[in-house]
């Protein structure tokens, strides 16, 4: 379909960083887009006030706890309300849907994007635990669908806009770049003592509170490694991450002729939002032009593993595949949780992922049904080590 028609999207969790922007750049191109779905996990209140807005075919709130006050709510202006995680994953597939913008934080974006790709449709991906966990398995449906994937995340859009109108065996590698977070020049004695207040002031962007954390852990940037490999059809040993704290070089790709090519911008998701509804095609703005005379540096540097060992992650479940990086995400999922919740120290998030690796059974080729349950399980395990950590019988080491 082309941009002169409307097209109709489904916003897997709209009321989230990703979902608001979304629905905001729906409103600066109504005459291209329509708002055809809209999904929340608990924000029913935002949920509403966006149905009322923006009048989409159906709004879906994922705690089946809160679909009574959002039926009564949105029923009476012919708006149809379902329920549920099953729900959220069938209006990804719903026939009056174009597009689908996962923009679902964690495991749960996995499953209404694979329904998205069942019922070939286009899909813009946020949500990078999707290709972390099951990579292998998405990749394969989508060799067998006529769906495809354009990147949201900021990164991978910027190296899915230098790779326009280049072959694939001209590309000798993909770079990466980094804020570092806000823990950058911090030493591991200084890591130990930080709060989630802390590691929620992200120097460059404004996120959800997930991904801020996984930024700090540089969790953030593992995944994206893994999320390259699994987009870009590329090996694990071509893909680089370099630390770039002002954040303007969104990623690079270097060719064989010894080119680099750069995608430059102010630091504002609008931007790959816009080229992914757009179906990687230029939408004229109305804010955000980069003045290159105010760029008075941009400087680079390598990152230290021995302080992030969550970046090193992304190396071991490159090399170890089956169901390791699904184990890496769950462990992170609960840890994180648990240290936003001043359970745990930010320190321990990295022995809590390792920890689980180690005890958490490797599968070699995983079905889905493995997936689900290596994600339960490590969900299940991982919270037990909190818990045992906080009698403090089990201290992480
Ligand atoms: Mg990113």
């Amino acid at each position: 379909m082309t941009v002169t028609e409307q097209k109709r999207i489904a916003i897997i969790g709209s009321t989230g960083s990703i979902g608001t922007q979304t629905l905001e750049t729906i409103d600066t191109f109504p005459g291209l887009f329509k708002a055809q779905v809209i999904t929340a996990r608990r924000s029913a209140d935002l949920l509403i006030s966006q149905a009322r807005r923006h009048r989409p075919a159906l709004a879906v709130i994922a705690d089946e706890g809160l679909y009574n006050p959002v039926r009564e709510a949105l029923a009476p202006l012919g708006i149809e309300v379902a329920a549920g995680e099953k729900a959220m994953a069938e209006a990804a597939g719903r026939d009056d849907v174009d597009t689908v913008v996962t923009a679902t934080v964690g495991y749960s974006g996995l499953e209404p994007t694979m329904e998205a790709i069942r019922k070939g449709k286009e899909i813009a991906l946020a949500n990078k635990e999707t290709l972390v966990v099951a990579g292998e398995l998405i990749t394969k449906m989508l060799t067998e669908s006529k769906s495809r994937i354009i990147p949201v995340d900021s990164e991978h859009s910027a190296i899915y806009q230098c790779l326009v109108g280049e072959s694939t065996e001209s590309v000798n590698k993909l770079i990466i770049t980094a804020s570092g977070g806000p823990f950058r020049t911090f030493d591991k004695e200084r890591l130990e003592t930080v709060s989630p207040a802390d590691a929620l002031r992200h120097p460059n962007w404004q996120m959800g509170a997930k991904i801020t954390i996984d930024s700090a852990t540089m969790m953030n940037k593992a995944f994206e490694i893994i999320e390259a490999r699994w987009l870009f059809d590329i090996e694990p040993e071509r893909i680089e991450a370099i630390i770039h704290p002002q954040s303007i070089i969104h990623s690079m790709v270097e060719f064989t002729d010894g080119a680099v090519k750069a995608q430059l911008g102010v630091p504002d998701m609008k931007l790959p939002i816009r080229y992914a509804l757009g179906c990687a095609k230029r939408l004229p703005v109305d804010n955000g032009f980069l003045s290159m005379s105010d760029l008075s540096t941009l400087t680079f540097e390598q990152p230290d593993i021995n302080r992030f060992p969550c970046l090193g992650y992304a190396r071991y479940a490159l090399e170890k595949r089956g169901n390791s990086a699904c184990i890496i995400n769950a462990a992170n999922e609960i840890a994180v949780d648990a240290f936003l919740k001043g359970r745990i120290k930010f320190t321990d998030i990295p022995r809590l992922i390792a920890r689980s690796l180690d005890r958490i059974p490797f599968i070699e080729t995983p079905t889905y049904a493995e997936y689900v349950a290596t994600n339960a399980e490590t969900r299940r395990f991982a919270a037990e080590q909190i818990t045992d950590l906080n009698s403090q019988q089990y201290p992480l080491t």
